[in-house]
């Protein structure tokens, strides 16, 4: 970028900011000025079309780089606010761990230097595959992570060159906007062009089918549950589904069932369980599980029993009706959606136990067949079922994992187990002796993603995946 766009682009951003400063001290009070939300759909589209333009006529690569570490500082600056916000909006979650989590999403996802080039020189000339832009995203964000989408994904879009539209979950839609005007602030205050993020004010599924059939948006990026990705898988474009899980963990009688018992409550528990990755069910090898029961008790746990199991079932899980019973004449469930990512103590109450204030998980011992283990509750509820080996053990963790390809976890010093698990379960994230949360790059190697896509295969996503492949050829 020349040095007269930039400073061109800097005032334009200053004059931006100027006119709506005062009126907005921390975006809290009139959410009709945040930059980059609009009323009509169809504006935040040309609008984000416009600015991509922009993007690549007057931007290089180092320009993109400067506008992401940007956002990255705004999302440390507002971490505690946006966590507050998305607690007062969606009720879900712990606010600690939602500052942990934009935290992750600011310093850990990748930019810019996800991308390569590709080159072949020789007698005949060059050849050189670029990492392009595909252009507008539209992408459609969660009510469980709602801000944290936003910001990695606006940082993996804009390393790739490309300007995103989002549709967040209508939960979560205040919070959006927050971000999607930080974000444009951000990209403003660093000389970018305005509205590089847009969304609309209320994100409906409306907007949604506006977006998909747009003929400007090239690609669709999908966070969410079943529901979403089947429709984005449908709409005859290309499309990122990081979809749903239901992630198992065995521990088996060779594990350090202290650290295992800990890492496992500290995963499950983690933002209430909320995220996809939480760990959501164990099978634990009979002849240690009463010493991992007995650890997790040691670590901000309630066991609960049969006859409480069955009331916390009837207070979480609604019934589906006769016609929708699996092939098993088995009842499936719903979940109650009122109960999503509450503290553990409320179910507690509810069911008449006693716990600590700090209690953080409740864990009971149930079947393979049971509710719980089959049901994504993404509540802090862990249930926990006894195995005689590994054999049963990858069974049972495979019928709950329902082949969605998401996360496994094991704890374990047995490498035959541990290799023939992750073989076995196949899924996008695999943690071996850690929990859930070293697979998207906290206490572990490797970068972050709040999109993890199982459904369509690129899995950890980042920037390189919001590109397509451009072959430029000189012939000498
Ligand atoms: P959700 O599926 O209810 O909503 C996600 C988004 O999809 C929202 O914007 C919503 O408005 C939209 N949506 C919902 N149903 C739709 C449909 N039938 N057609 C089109 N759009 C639809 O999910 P949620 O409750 O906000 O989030 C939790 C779910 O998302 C869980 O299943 C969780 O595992 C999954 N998730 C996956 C990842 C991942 O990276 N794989 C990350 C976070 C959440």
């Amino acid at each position: 970028m020349n040095k007269d766009v930039l400073v061109s682009a800097k005032t334009e951003a200053l004059n931006v900011i100027s006119n709506v400063e005062g009126t907005k001290c921390k975006q809290a009070n009139n959410d009709s000025l945040y930059l980059g939300v609009f009323e009509d759909v169809e504006i935040a589209i040309l609008k984000a079309i416009h600015a991509q333009k922009l993007l690549t006529t007057d931007y290089k690569e180092e320009d993109r780089e400067r506008l992401i570490n940007s956002i990255r500082k705004a999302t440390l600056e507002n971490k505690e606010t946006l966590a507050k916000m998305i607690i007062e909006e969606t009720k879900m979650g712990r606010y600690e761990d939602k500052i942990l989590k934009h935290e992750l999403a600011a310093k850990y996802t990748p930019g810019t230097e996800d991308l390569t080039t590709t080159a072949w020189s020789g007698d005949q000339g060059l050849t050189v595959v670029k990492m392009s832009p595909y252009g507008v995203i539209g992408a459609i964000t969660p009510s469980t992570n709602p801000t944290e989408t936003v910001i990695c994904n606006s940082i993996g879009m804009i390393a790739a060159g490309n300007s995103v539209v989002f549709n967040g979950h209508p939960g979560a839609k205040k919070c959006v906007a927050f971000a999607v005007d930080m974000i444009n602030r951000a990209i403003l205050s660093a000389g970018g062009p305005a509205n590089l993020v847009t969304t609309v004010k209320n994100p409906t599924m409306e907007s949604l089918d506006v977006i998909m059939k747009h003929p400007s948006i090239k690609l669709l990026c999908g966070t969410g549950g079943p529901g979403l990705i089947k429709t984005l898988l449908n709409s005859g474009k290309k499309a990122i589904g990081a979809g749903s899980g239901n992630p198992p963990v065995i521990v088996d009688d060779t594990a350090d069932i202290k650290k295992a018992a800990k890492s496992i409550i500290e995963g499950c528990s983690f933002d209430n369980n909320l995220p996809c990755i939480a760990e959501k069910e164990v099978f634990v090898f009979e002849n240690v599980a009463n010493d991992l029961i007995n650890n997790m008790l040691q670590n901000n746990s309630v066991l609960i029993n049969k006859e409480q199991v069955s009331m916390l079932l009837d207070l979480i899980l609604i019934k589906k009706d006769e016609k929708s019973y699996n092939h098993n004449k088995k009842p499936e469930y719903n979940i109650n959606k009122k109960w999503v990512g509450k503290d553990a103590k409320l179910f507690l109450d509810e069911i008449d136990v006693e716990a600590p204030t700090n209690v953080k998980c409740i864990i009971c011992e149930v079947d393979i067949n049971h509710p719980f283990v089959m049901t994504e509750l993404m509540m802090p509820i862990l249930s926990i079922v006894r195995v005689k080996d590994i054999d049963e053990a990858i069974e049972c963790a495979k019928i709950a994992e329902q082949s969605k390809r998401h996360s496994a976890y094991i704890y374990s010093k047995n490498i035959d187990n541990l290799d023939r698990f992750e073989k076995e379960i196949d899924t996008t994230i695999f943690v071996k002796n850690a929990k859930s949360f070293a697979g998207v790059g906290s206490g572990a190697e490797g970068f972050t993603t709040f999109t993890i896509a199982g459904p369509t295969g690129e899995g950890i996503t980042s920037a390189r995946d919001f590109t397509r492949q451009r072959r430029c050829v000189l012939v000498s």
